[in-house]
């Protein structure tokens, strides 16, 4: 008997294993799919290896044979693969590697008992070998490397250990997972049952999958074919293999195929919801990089930027030597051009989505356009693409539709508005493209910066997302007009816009000047400047920031995570016209009352501050009220009359 070696598994595998051993979850069957994957990635990695390294070349087939024993209660997965070493075994089948698996057990964990969990997922979180635990309450792993002579013996109730030995005689090459099923698992040694869960979920395993010397899989590269040659259910069937989920079907695919510059033919998916957005944290790269119907590379991260990072697919080129190897694939100088084909592919097919097909594309914004806008400060050369497919809301959309005032954000539409489309209301002589960015959508609707916009008939985009008015910065111009904060100095109007019928000038009232100084005194420190404002119609004050380029509330923000960043001072701007001013001109008159002139004019900077989302001085300014309304509840009466 060879000697035998007792480990203990990870902690977080002892909790999945946990669930999975005894969880009712109906859909076993999942299991049959992962481990077949895994044969499948063994199978992958090994062609790979012998291409590139002729001394591991030999004649034995690459594939993956199913062995049920009824009698024995046994079902067998044999693939003729990479197999693993002693060290590999301890590493591959005892620890979790990937980062996303930790979150994927948190998820499932805190489903709870009642509820069954959403295992179907488990494949995509690296942890795929474990279901087989779903259906054997024993299983062995009897394996010999490539790189090896001596073949190995792994074996584990799934109880939280596992052991290793040697084992004496020939082991074939690859890897034999022997499940010994549980009591009631026997359907899974029934041939016809195990040819209908392949033919669900392995079609597209690239490699034969036989049982009783039958291939059950069809093994055809649907991504080579002419376009009109596959069906809807082959390019579901395929996304369903990629992303190991039965169920779900993609939001949309493309299918390129080009002969020059480059030859490559891909299908490229895009899954209809975010995983982001569930806070699984960020999705990794899920196209394979493949020669000439071999694939060289998983999961690449070199076929596209970052911020498409949530496709899925396929990418084969003939242009690609079959014997490239893993290291020096990455200096290869087809992959950039590769990457700048697929980008400009997949943005221009985001376009002629918006236009063809609406409401795909507004799911897609929905979900994904939290990724794809960071493309606009990372890729230069494609940003006005990106910036085309971004939807906003603005003081357009928000008088057009429904939601006339009041409860905006509990059920505001989607963003609609393109800039394309802003473009195209903007009347004749705009040379900037206007936003307001603030908390929330109800807020910026009361903004006084609108004030002038609205008199003038303007369209003014909002950006709730400090995020969004980010991305518009890095533009800067959107087809040559400039992207402007309507807080800010350097906003120019369209002459066409400029008001006809000259109203009679209202006249300043007397002593204005007198509480601009008094406000001046006040605010000292705080602002750059008090005047009289030239854009106000009904409110007492706004705060006009001298940095246009970036409103006073995004330089808050980074103001926030970054020591370095300074953000500029405030010119308070003042409308003589409104109520609240004319009567403090009024006021002024008598010196007594100055303390209060200058309380109004802070407590009116803090009012503008947080109207434009900035965080006013609390200490200050609930002090200030407090004191306001003592005043004036000590000037009301208590008697009855
Ligand atoms: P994943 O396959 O996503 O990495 P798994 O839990 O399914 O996660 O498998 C863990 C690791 O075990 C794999 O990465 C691989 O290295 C190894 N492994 C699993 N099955 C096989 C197999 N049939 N042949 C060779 N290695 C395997």
């Amino acid at each position: 008997m060879a000697e035998q070696q007792e480990f203990t598994f990870q902690t977080e595998i002892k909790q999945l294993l946990n669930i999975l051993s005894h969880s009712l979850y109906q859909n076993r069957e999942i299991a049959i799919r992962e481990l077949i994957s895994n044969a499948s990635d063994s199978l992958n990695k090994l062609r790979h290896i012998q291409l590139s390294e002729s001394q591991y070349r030999d004649d034995v087939p690459l594939e993956i044979v199913l062995e049920p024993d009824k009698e024995a209660k046994v079902l067998v997965i044999r693939d003729t693969g990479l197999g693993l070493t002693h060290d590999e075994l301890v590493q591959n089948l005892g620890t979790i590697a990937h980062s996303g698996s930790k979150e994927f057990l948190r998820n499932i964990a805190a489903t709870g008992d009642g509820a069954k969990p959403d295992l179907s997922l488990i494949g995509q979180f690296g942890v795929g070998f474990y279901s087989a635990f779903m259906l054997a309450e024993k299983v062995e792993v009897i394996t010999r490397s490539y790189r090896e002579e001596k073949g190995w013996r792994w074996e584990s109730d799934g109880t939280g250990r596992f052991t290793i030995s040697a084992v004496e005689g020939d082991v074939p090459r690859g890897a034999q997972i022997r499940l010994h099923l549980k009591d009631d698992m026997e359907e899974f040694t029934e041939p016809t049952r195990l040819k209908f869960i392949i033919r669900k979920y392995s079609t597209f395993v690239p490699h034969p999958i036989k049982l009783d010397g039958e291939t059950l899989n069809e093994q055809k590269p649907i991504w080579v074919e002419p376009k009109s040659q596959v069906t809807e259910e082959q390019y579901n069937g395929f996304y369903q293999w990629l992303t190991h989920h039965s169920e779900e079907k993609p939001l949309w695919h493309l299918h390129l195929s080009s002969d020059s510059p480059i030859q490559f033919h891909s299908i490229l998916y895009c899954p209809p919801s975010n995983f982001e957005l569930m806070g699984f944290g960020q999705i990794q790269h899920g196209v394979n990089l493949c020669a000439k119907r071999v694939l060289v590379q998983d999961d690449s991260q070199d076929l596209l930027p970052e911020y498409l990072r949530f496709l899925y697919g396929v990418v084969d080129s003939a242009d690609l030597p079959l014997n490239v190897s893993r290291e020096t694939l990455q200096d290869h100088k087809l992959l950039p051009k590769l990457k700048k084909v697929l980008t400009k592919k997949v943005l221009d097919h985001l376009s002629d989505l918006s236009e063809e097909q609406p409401e795909t594309f507004k799911t897609f914004i929905a979900q994904f356009s939290s990724i794809l806008r960071t493309g606009i400060a990372t890729d230069f050369e494609n940003r006005e693409r990106i910036a085309k497919l971004m939807r906003f809301h603005s003081t357009f959309s928000a008088t057009e539709s429904t939601l006339v005032s009041g409860g905006l954000d509990d059920k505001a539409p989607a963003p609609s508005v393109s800039l394309d489309e802003y473009l195209k209301r903007a009347p004749e002589g705009q040379s900037q493209i206007y936003y307001l960015s603030g908390p929330n959508l109800d807020a910026m609707q009361k903004s006084p910066h609108l004030e002038i916009f609205r008199k003038r008939n303007l369209e003014v985009l909002f950006l709730e997302d400090p995020i969004d008015e980010y991305a518009l910065i890095q533009l800067r111009s959107y087809n040559g007009k400039e992207v402007m904060s309507i807080d800010g100095a350097d906003i120019k109007f369209p002459e066409s816009t400029n008001p006809t019928d000259e109203v009679e000038a209202k006249e300043t009232p007397k002593n204005f000047t007198r509480v601009v100084e008094l406000f001046r005194g006040a605010l000292d420190s705080k602002v750059a400047e008090v005047k009289e404002s030239s854009r106000l119609t009904d409110s007492p004050c706004c705060l006009i920031n001298p940095r246009s380029h970036m409103s006073g509330r995004l330089q808050q923000v980074l103001g926030q995570s970054m020591r370095e960043f300074e953000q500029t001072k405030h010119v308070m701007e003042l409308n003589p016209q409104s109520n609240l001013i004319t009567r403090l001109c009024e006021l002024s008159n008598n010196s007594d009352n100055d303390e209060f002139i200058r309380d109004c004019g802070r407590q009116l900077f803090a009012n503008a501050q947080i109207l434009d989302g900035l965080i006013p001085d609390v200490e200050d300014t609930t002090g200030r009220t407090l004191r306001f309304m003592e005043d004036l509840a000590r000037s009301k009466s208590a008697i009855v009359v």
